[in-house]
């Protein structure tokens, strides 16, 4: 009998590298769960509640959110039944302290981080993929008014929904939170080399071919 693979993966790179289109696609190909931080945190803001302001002053200026506030999150949501099939963490961990968390998190519970793919994408693409996206207010679904638009301008194709422009992707919080990335990735990316993790890919290429590229090197890895 062939034992099912569980893989659990971090996506790392900076705002605009393509994380959440790969995320939805390997969900779509492996089953995996994929967790959020970013729409876990903007659920919590919209919720409202007393978190809510706290967390859209750091989310709406490319601030990160406190680190005991996010692990807490990705913890009690890695606790859950259908975490147990394998994850893909996105937007998590930021810094070496989450990294840290992460790990014992994942020890405590007898699991283990399979790989790290690493976004490499250059700052020109980034601001060029953030400053144009639009997202569904009713379902999530992201767009971009050149590279990927609707088909009719300003709605959602598959909800109908309204298209928006998030607070945080405007310019000046555009360039704020690849700055905010520069000072905390050098680290983490040492962190997961060292432990041997590390797969780097090209997060500037166009999301189909990307998807192949990861794909291959998941089958030859033996990893799915
Ligand atoms: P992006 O990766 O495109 O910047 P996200 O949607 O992942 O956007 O995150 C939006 C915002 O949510 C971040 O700018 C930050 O304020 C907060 N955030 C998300 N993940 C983390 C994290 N792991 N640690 C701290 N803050 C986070
Ligand atoms: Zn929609």
């Amino acid at each position: 009998m062939t034992e099912e693979r569980r893989a659990n993966m971090v996506l790392l790179g900076p705002p605009g590298a393509g994380k959440g289109t790969q995320a939805a696609l390997l969900v779509k190909a492996y089953g995996l769960l994929h967790i959020s931080t970013g729409d876990m945190l903007r659920e919590a803001v919209s919720e409202g509640g007393p978190t809510g302001g706290e967390l859209s002053s750091y989310m709406n200026t490319g601030k990160l959110v406190p680190d005991a506030i996010v692990t807490r999150t990705v913890i009690e949501r890695m606790a859950k039944r259908d975490a147990e099939g394998g994850v893909i963490l996105d937007g998590y961990p930021r810094t070496r302290p989450q990294a840290e968390s992460l790990d014992s998190s994942l020890d405590a519970s007898g699991r283990t981080l399979d790989v790290v793919l690493y976004f490499k994408t250059q700052d020109e693409v980034a601001i060029q993929r953030l400053s144009g996206r639009r997202v569904c207010k009713d379902c999530g679904k992201n767009y971009h008014i050149t590279n990927m638009s609707s088909k009719k301008e300003g709605v959602c194709d598959i909800c109908g929904g309204e298209l928006y422009q998030r607070e945080d992707d405007k310019p000046e919080t555009v360039k704020n939170r690849l700055t905010v990335y520069e000072e905390n990735t050098k680290d983490l990316i040492e962190y997961y080399r060292t432990k041997g993790l590390l797969q780097e890919v090209d997060g500037g290429l166009p999301a189909g071919e990307l998807f192949n590229n990861i794909d291959a090197l998941f089958k030859k890895d033996g990893l799915i």
